[in-house]
């Protein structure tokens, strides 16, 4: 596994905002933006069903995939989200450390 924490290519901050773009029709987008300097950073796409927002629960992804309009079964969805949240948290854990061992050099 490799982790990487993204710093600003323009300032080198690593003080970054995520702002997430929803467009009807079009895959949801989340721009990296610098705190610091303004200048774009990256730009990630968030495949279907991919999004999870930490402690928002279960509505919150939902509306998220009817946004997307890909399932059909209530208890299917219900089941990724379980996993999905324990994956991410499990994940989180795992980067977190990661970035603690390489400290400020990311
Ligand atoms: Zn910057």
């Amino acid at each position: 596994m490799e982790v990487h924490r993204q710093t600003c290519q323009n300032c080198q901050s690593r003080e970054l905002h995520n702002i997430l773009k929803r467009e009807p029709g079009e895959s949801d987008k989340v721009y990296v933006q610098c705190a610091r300097c303004g200048e774009m950073v990256s730009r990630y796409i968030i495949a279907q069903g991919g999004y999870y927002h930490h402690g928002k629960g279960f509505e919150s992804y939902l509306r998220g995939l009817n946004r997307g309009g890909a399932y059909e079964s209530a208890k299917e969805i219900l089941g990724d989200f379980g996993k999905i949240q324990n994956v991410c948290l499990a994940e989180f854990e795992e980067i977190k450390k990661k970035v603690e061992e390489k400290g400020e050099e990311g």
